[in-house]
């Protein structure tokens, strides 16, 4: 069994994306995963370039509906290929679809193995095809891969060296201390993004004056290579004619990856997860498409002490037993400095007080603050002299309580 062979014609599973995937769904993952693999970014990588002429050669037959038609039907494709006579064969008994036909990994055992179908393979040899391919196309611009990426993203067509896209939108986190997250400050930032590349203003190629060299301004060239003849755009002008060489700053992306430096205003207040919108710092787009935006998520760090829940700040305060009976005013810690807290009598533990506009400043309403909220912690007295501890006997037999009756009540 060919499985090999299989895998390595599985177009689909090249470039990772569904038999029912679109021509925009094909030519995107193609552009994504041509520029990972593209050799001017791996240079001397073997596999890279391997892996480069296998998506070339995946997407040369995906992305012309009638070369994807003859592979889906045969599972394969050659330009040898009559249609309609794969039509036929498609058709033709036992080798439906999904025995021969479908390049799914479930049709794999019947698909390409030369012995069981009856088919005139004689006419082409599939390693000499993808080899040739790859040899025509770096023979072809005499500018090497560069031009092939060209011709890709040119859209080989007669149609402009790529489509105007509006650029991502970009999301990052940035860590914010507890105080200035509370108060507000100024964040720099060293921001990756994309940019309109400067040298070729976004277009990806320069223009000049005259006709492609390479085609005579017909667009199209013929490669021979073996029994196969190729007709295809031209690569060094990506099919227009024009005098276009491929932008050497930006090798035809239109745009370059570059740090901008951005003064971010973290508002006094902002709260944990809030995201910042700076409109237009995204990517930029291409073929003068609009920037996305970028945003700025923030993550504030905690405090041992200050709670946040909102604008409110949590806090649990120690108080003594004394205080909690007799009441009392207590200085207490706000992100404010000191302030008076006033303890009613007969404050029980775990009690919450309320501190109203002692919290943070609200971020989206102006003037507006949260409260502090005080949960009270009774600490029962440590007492080890005799006269304390008659008075407490004393105490106790004044004030006959059961703390515990209510709990019995509900066993
Ligand atoms: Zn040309
Ligand atoms: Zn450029």
């Amino acid at each position: 069994m060919p499985t090999t062979t299989n895998k390595e014609k599985d177009y689909y599973a090249t470039l990772g994306v569904k038999k029912t995937a679109s021509a925009d769904d094909i030519r995107k993952a193609f552009r994504k995963l041509a520029r990972k693999y593209h050799p001017d970014v791996n240079p001397g990588d073997k596999t890279a370039e391997e892996k480069f002429k296998a998506l070339s050669e995946a997407n040369d037959v995906l992305s012309d509906p009638k070369k994807r038609k003859i592979y889906d039907q045969l599972g394969f494709y050659s330009d040898n290929i009559d249609p309609a006579a794969a039509e036929a064969y498609g058709r033709g008994g036992g080798f439906g679809a999904g025995g021969f036909g479908g390049p799914g990994p479930g049709a794999g055992g019947a698909r390409t193995s030369t012995q069981e179908v009856p088919f005139d393979f004689s006419g082409f040899d599939f390693n000499g095809y993808s080899e040739g391919a790859g040899a025509a196309g770096r023979k072809a611009g005499g500018g090497g891969f560069r031009d092939i990426f060209s011709n890709i993203f040119g859209g080989g067509r007669g149609e402009p060296v790529h489509q105007a896209e509006p650029g991502d939108d970009l999301e990052y986190q940035v860590n914010v201390g507890f105080w200035q997250a509370i108060k507000g400050t100024v964040m720099k930032l060293n921001i990756p993004h994309l940019e309109v590349c400067g040298n070729c203003h976004g277009q990806g190629y320069i223009e000049s004056p005259g006709v492609c060299p390479e085609c005579k301004g017909k667009g199209q060239i013929t490669q021979k290579s073996g029994s196969m003849k190729f007709n295809m755009p031209c690569p060094r002008c990506g099919g227009s004619g024009k005098n276009r060489t491929v932008c050497n700053v930006c090798h035809g992306e239109g745009r370059v990856e570059r740090t901008e430096s951005l003064e971010v205003r973290i508002k006094a207040g902002t709260r944990d997860g809030q995201r910042i919108r700076i409109p237009g710092r995204g990517n930029a787009g291409t073929m003068g498409a609009p920037a996305g935006d970028l945003y700025i998520i923030v993550r504030t760090e905690d405090h041992p002490v200050f709670k946040r829940e909102g604008d409110d700040i949590q806090i649990t305060v120690p108080i003594t037993f004394t205080e909690a009976t007799l009441g009392a005013k207590v200085e207490v810690p706000t992100i404010d400095g000191r302030a008076l807290l006033k303890i009613p009598p007969g404050t029980q533990p775990g009690q919450k007080l309320r501190l109203r506009e002692k919290g943070v400043p609200s971020a989206v309403k102006d003037g507006a603050r949260g409260d502090e909220i005080v949960e009270v912690k009774l600490v029962a007295p440590k007492i080890s002299d005799e006269r304390s501890k008659e008075i407490l006997r004393e105490l106790a037999k004044l004030n006959p309580q059961d703390p515990r009756e209510e709990l019995w009540k509900q066993v």
